[in-house]
């Protein structure tokens, strides 16, 4: 026998599949082994067996050993590589990595076994009084608590903390008690305990959508609907109805909404079959609750972007919540689009998707407005609940009127009244840091990263400057280098700063800070979110992170510091960021029974944006962007393709890029109506951690899946060692 082997080496002149002899091995499709490859030993997962081999018999070696003891990758699993490999131009390797928890390579983590003891069955109704001695204390101690509060039994561990060692060893010898081996899995979020929920009776608009999404099978639908407009209560319905009919539930959040809140939902409602998949997990727990999907224990997934992979079978429903969030696109490879994972999954299991979204990407509506998907909608606030007040502040006005600070006098007066009245705000701001560069006053010289093209961010803290592309940290100068003049300037306020504005304002009130610095350590995030929920503090200052999902019923002011952020990018995604982001962060102000308020400051109040944001008008917004799109052929009206180059050797990555737009021009010749433009250049950061970086930008008109094919393909026959070279189609990023 042969098994066809692919080495767990990412390698593209490797992504091939080796014959190895199975070694008379016990092996079957799906399971990992190690085998010989050079000189070395490596991992390899077994995608198939077969009687024969193209291989010469001098040639061929042999399988050195079997990994796993049963198939870690299954059938439906096996699919999902051949299609990725083939649409997406993925390495077969990187994406059977995708599939299994990464602490599994290497044998880092293993399945943890303990000592199990309970009551022997024919002991278990005699009188302890015929077996143990009267004398024996300890033992008919341990014996009445096996007998009435542990019937199932108990850890040893456990019992050895309460009840003498000596006497359960003595009633094991003699087999009243019996030991084993159990599997034991860690259990994630131990502390988060299920309570009693109140009955929720559903409203009309909640029933219609269960019930035309349970009805349906092989459908993609987009639930939309406001923040609190009872989204996640569909959901869970979905998932229930699913699970009675004997099938599983994938359930994607964005990273960074995975809260106690949420998981505590999900544990109420499903107990212990739901899986939870998060980064945040130590690597023994990510394993178990991987490992929980796979034998079918655990029949809800809920997770980040990696969940769309869990290895349930027979999936009946997959939910991507917030699903214009950009961190269900891979910009890292192995690149994938979530939604194109899920897409196929419930093809493969004829089962339904739900994207669902308070304000979903323009492509996304446009696609359910085109039938395309079916669209359900949820119009109101469950409890009437009015969506907050929005006051817009021309930061223009302030300036002028003498107020330079990064808050105006209308934000200043709300958080008076917020800090009198013992309420709570959240202001955000998307810049960690303190400033966002120093500049000389003189000469004008901005500090850059030496290793990326891009200038430094002051922070306090650690009386640094740091780059934010790749970490590096230089001291902060105290004369200009280039000219020597003694002052620098700050830039743009960051987090940082704010908050010890704030401190300096308002002492004694209570600011937190969370930003990527500020939650750096794990647990950090949920500490901070603990503490502002405690009410140890009044102001929450925060980074898109603060935009998320959290439920505090004490906040009643919202202020967005600089509104404009995204809207200047250069990107056509930008006006449809800003008014996702704005409209998400307001959504945190007046959640229970007060009212909330948004202060909104922006440089660019009259733009047409910040109109539909104040007045919660997403079709509005829908119907402006979508005409831009379709006069100016943007996605979804067109396909974006950009090639990023980039390399060490400017020349040699340029010689790189040459070549693949020679090819995508001949390609453009073949095909001239495909194409509404062409073009290459460097790309907005010119380099990054010493790489030199350089793009082809191409804008294809609707239905060029091949054409996009044959630039994969180009990419990918002009690939040199060194060189790192790949496409992307209608990247979230165009930095
Ligand atoms: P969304 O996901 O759209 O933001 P949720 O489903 O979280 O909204 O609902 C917001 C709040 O309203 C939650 O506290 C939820 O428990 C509650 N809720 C949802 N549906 C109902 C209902 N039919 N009756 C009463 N409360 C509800
Ligand atoms: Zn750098």
């Amino acid at each position: 026998m042969y098994a066809e082997v692919i080495v767990d080496i990412a390698v593209s002149e490797v992504d091939r599949i080796f014959d190895y002899d199975t070694g008379g091995l016990d092996i079957t499709r799906g399971v990992r082994v190690t085998v010989p490859f050079g000189r070395m030993t490596v991992e390899g997962f077994v995608i198939g067996l077969k009687q024969e081999t193209d291989v010469p018999a001098d040639k061929i070696r042999s399988v050195i050993s079997v990994l796993d003891c049963r198939r870690i990758i299954t059938e439906e699993m096996f699919s999902l590589m051949d299609y990725m490999s083939a649409k997406m131009h993925l390495m077969k390797v990187d994406i059977l990595r995708l599939f299994i928890p990464a602490a599994m390579r290497g044998g880092r983590v293993k399945e943890l076994k303990r000592q199990y003891a309970s009551l022997s069955e024919e002991y278990r109704d005699r009188d302890p009084g015929e077996f143990i001695k009267p004398s024996a204390l300890a033992q008919h101690e341990l014996f009445e608590y096996l007998l009435t509060e542990k019937p199932e039994g108990e850890f040893v561990s456990e019992l050895t903390k309460v009840f003498s060692a000596s006497a359960l060893r003595n009633l094991a010898s003699r087999g009243i008690v019996v030991v084993r081996d159990a599997e034991q899995t860690r259990l994630p979020y131990a502390d988060v305990r299920p309570e009693k929920t109140p009955e929720i009776i559903l409203t009309d608009e909640q029933k219609y959508a269960i019930e035309s999404i349970s009805s349906a099978s092989g459908k993609v639908f987009l639930l939309h609907g406001v923040t609190g407009s009872g989204k996640t209560e569909v959901y869970m319905n979905c998932i229930e109805r699913t699970l009675a009919c004997g099938k599983t539930a994938i359930m994607l959040v964005p990273e960074i909404s995975l809260t106690p809140q949420v998981l505590r939902s999900f544990r109420n409602r499903f107990g212990s079959s739901v899986a939870i998949l998060h980064s945040a997990l130590g690597q023994g727990e990510k394993f178990d609750e991987w490992r929980k999907c796979l034998s079918g224990e655990a029949r809800v997934a809920l997770g980040a972007r990696s969940a769309v992979f869990a290895p349930l079978e027979n999936i009946g429903i997959i939910i991507i919540d917030e699903e214009h969030d950009s961190s269900y696109i891979s910009d890292r490879t192995p690149r994938y689009s979530t939604s194109n994972v899920a897409k196929w999954r419930i093809k493969y299991n004829n089962a339904n998707l739900i994207l669902g979204s308070a304000t979903p990407s323009v492509e996304t509506y446009h696609a359910a407005k085109e039938g395309t998907y079916e669209l359900i909608e949820l119009t109101g606030r469950i409890n009437k609940r009015p969506l907050p007040e929005v006051e817009i502040v021309n930061m223009c006005k302030e300036i002028a009127s003498g107020n330079n600070s990064i808050f105006s006098s209308a934000l200043l007066r709300e958080l008076d009244k917020v800090v009198e009245c013992g309420n709570q705000a959240m202001l955000f701001l998307n810049r960690r840091g303190y400033a966002s560069f120093m500049m000389c006053r003189s000469c004008g010289y901005v500090a850059k990263c030496e290793r990326c093209d891009v200038s430094l961010v002051y922070h306090r803290e650690e009386n640094r400057l740091k780059c934010h592309y790749c970490g590096n940290m230089y001291t902060v100068p105290s004369v200009c280098p280039q000219c020597g003049f003694p002052v620098m300037k700050e830039g743009y306020i960051g987090t940082e700063k704010v908050v010890r504005l704030l401190e300096e304002l308002y002492p004694g009130v209570g600011v937190l800070r969370m930003d990527n610095d500020s939650t750096r350590t794990k647990g950090a995030h949920a500490e901070i979110l603990g503490r502002f929920g405690a009410k140890e503090a009044q102001i929450l200052v925060g980074t898109q992170m603060i935009a998320k999902g959290h439920d505090f019923p004490d906040v009643t002011l919202v202020g967005i510091l600089d509104a404009d952020m995204s809207l200047h990018m250069a990107d056509y995604r930008s006006v449809e960021r800003t008014f996702q982001l704005t409209t998400q962060v307001a959504g945190r102000a007046g959640r229970a029974a007060q009212s909330g308020k948004v202060v909104l400051q922006t440089y660019a109040p009259h733009h047409y944006v910040y109109g539909y944001v104040k007045n919660g008008d997403y079709k509005g917004f829908y119907e402006k962007e979508i005409n831009l799109r379709e006069v100016t052929k943007y996605p979804p009206f067109a396909t974006i393709v950009r090639v990023l180059v980039s390399g060490s050797d400017d020349t040699k990555a340029a010689g790189v890029l040459k070549n693949i737009y020679a090819g995508i021009t001949e390609i453009k010749e073949a095909y001239p109506d495909k194409f509404i433009y062409l073009a290459y250049m460097r790309a907005p950061v010119k380099k990054i951690m010493d790489e030199y970086r350089m793009q082809i930008l191409a804008r294809l008109s609707v239905g060029s899946d091949e054409i996009v094919d044959k630039i994969y393909e180009t990419v990918e026959k002009y690939r040199v060692p060194k060189i790192t070279s790949y496409a992307e189609i209608n990247p979230i990023k165009l930095s």
